[in-house]
């Protein structure tokens, strides 16, 4: 464990144990623990799987490490894919059993439901729609691929365009207020953004034919500027019967992947577990 992810992971076991105080219970009389993180997590063991997008956690059994600090067993997933997970079994696409939740914020990510369950992929890497390509001459990406879909679509890319125009104090929160008071830069950079989404997720549904697309993260608050868009762009690229796809805002706002990791730690019910089928590392032998 790296200097970076352990003092991470002390923090991480220091949250965990405030908000059990916080609820008047104890951290050994936790069921379980549930984490989401930013990044590709191997479904098999619940390690962070990828070298290249949170360098300093690469091949950590955060599951492990966690489990042994709090005592109580840990489930680790992507954070978009615990926001799939909370919007399909309590959100906007409850009972909907092909879905496509887009987590979009800082970066762009997606949570997929196929047939009723979550699909991860051969390695964690399912969904990862940020790095979709969408602009043959677009910014060079941190994967080092150029024009991904988050290079044009999060809310940093948002924000770095805005920036000169509104100040370099301009965040997240003047981005919507600028959005809701009209602002046709604003305005501008939201809807070309939307449909760069769309694009991807015209791929994405002619490929998948999801019955919902679902927009969450911080990005999901804009609404109807954001939304209209996407849903302009997937109808332009998708086959028409694969466009015919309602794209509405997360039911659970920016709660959805904290709700989602505790239904991936609870999975209590056979439906819920059946649709996270989560690893799941419990604590050491001994330990
Ligand atoms: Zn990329």
């Amino acid at each position: 464990v790296g200097s970076g992810s352990a003092a991470a992971l002390a923090d991480g076991a220091d949250l965990i144990a405030a908000a059990a105080r916080d609820a008047g219970v104890a951290v050994s009389r936790l069921g379980g623990v549930g984490v989401g993180l930013p990044t590709m997590v191997d479904p098999a063991t619940g390690a962070v799987a990828s070298s290249m997008l949170l360098s300093d956690w690469a091949r950590i059994d955060v599951a492990r490490e966690l489990a042994d600090r709090v005592r109580r067993p840990v489930r680790v997933d992507n954070d978009a894919n615990l926001g799939a997970l909370a919007e399909s079994l309590y959100g906007a696409a409850r009972g909907v059993g092909d879905a496509v939740y887009v987590k979009a914020s800082a970066e762009i990510g997606a949570g997929l439901i196929l047939g009723g369950r979550l699909y991860r992929g051969s390695g964690g890497l399912a969904g990862e729609l940020g790095h979709v390509h969408v602009r043959r001459d677009g910014n060079l990406c941190r994967c080092g691929s150029r024009g991904c879909l988050g290079t044009s679509a999060s809310s940093t890319a948002m924000l770095e365009l805005l920036r000169p125009r509104f100040g370099p104090g301009l965040d997240l929160a003047g981005l919507l207020t600028l959005v809701r008071r009209g602002d046709p830069a604003a305005y501008r950079v939201v809807t070309d953004a939307g449909a760069d989404l769309g694009r991807a997720l015209g791929d994405v549904c002619n490929l998948l034919n999801p019955k919902a697309i679902v927009i969450g993260g911080e990005l999901g608050a804009i609404g109807e500027p954001l939304l209209g868009s996407i849903t302009a762009g997937l109808q332009h690229h998708a086959q028409p019967e694969a466009a015919a796809v309602p794209v509405m805002s997360g039911a659970l706002g920016l709660h959805a992947e904290a709700i989602g990791a505790v239904a991936l730690a609870a999975a209590t019910t056979q439906q819920d577990q059946a649709r996270a089928e989560p690893p799941l590392t419990s604590v050491s032998e001994g330990a």
